[in-house]
């Protein structure tokens, strides 16, 4: 059986939760096993790990049958034909940011008879290398998949630029600032669900959780061999 270092870290999750004065149980792991085969991702399944990230629908698709106890969060960026198959194994969906994709959504979750769970990617930084709506769009949109029969928002995604911690912050900052603002302009309804803030990877989930992150999506730090982090 492949060894990884899920217990690890999710040891130092907790830790850092508690250190920011939040409840270690706030912050959900998110195991990122888009670099490893099933059998890797069935090894951290059985050191605890029970969320797992893809970007790839195919690879969504086979390693949620291999390990089905799991819930898979889909954190890729989504092409429309896609969808259906997305839908079919995703317990939540990070990277909705088109109108056009909620809807196809919605109708995908409607012929499988289950309300699918997103989350609305939000394009804090600006680089145009990154996908997700213009923070200045994300009211409009989170408005816009509420109203769909079949999907449930539950909160923001975003990726901050690499490289530099602080740099990080600010940008998990605002997501969080944009969250409660959002939040604020909700019908009860929908605020109730509207909770989740999905940020932090393996370079700067400590930073993500000071800010508030409910949700850090790890990969290298878990399943690499060669990531090195000078904290660890
Ligand atoms: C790959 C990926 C991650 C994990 O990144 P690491 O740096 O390996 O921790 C998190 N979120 C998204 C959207 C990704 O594509």
């Amino acid at each position: 059986m492949p060894v990884t270092r899920f217990a690890a870290i999710n040891e130092l999750v907790r830790d850092q939760a508690i250190a920011c004065g939040r409840k270690p149980d706030g912050v959900r792991l998110i195991a990122v096993s888009k670099t490893v085969d099933a059998k890797t991702a069935y090894a951290a399944f059985k050191e605890g790990a029970c969320d797992f990230g893809e970007n790839r629908p195919e690879c969504l698709c086979e390693k949620a049958l291999a390990v089905p106890e799991a819930n898979w969060h889909f954190i890729g960026n989504i092409q429309s034909r896609r969808i259906p198959e997305i839908v079919g194994s995703a317990t939540l969906i990070h990277s909705l940011y088109k109108p056009s994709h909620a809807d196809k959504i919605s109708s995908s979750a409607r012929a499988l008879g289950k309300i699918q769970d997103v989350l609305i990617e939000v394009n804090v930084s600006g680089e145009t290398s990154k996908g997700g709506c213009r923070p200045e769009d994300a009211l409009e949109l989170v408005q816009y998949s509420c109203a769909l029969p079949n999907v449930r928002v539950c909160g923001l995604m975003t990726m901050a630029p690499q490289g530099d911690a602080e740099v990080a912050y600010a940008c998990f900052e605002q997501l969080a600032a944009l969250k409660s603002d959002i939040h604020g302009k909700l019908n009860d309804k929908y605020a109730q669900s509207f909770v989740e803030l999905s940020m932090g990877m393996s370079e700067d989930w400590r930073e993500a959780i000071r800010a508030g992150s409910t949700m850090v999506r790890i990969g290298r730090a878990i399943f690499s061999e060669t990531f090195e982090d000078a904290r660890v």
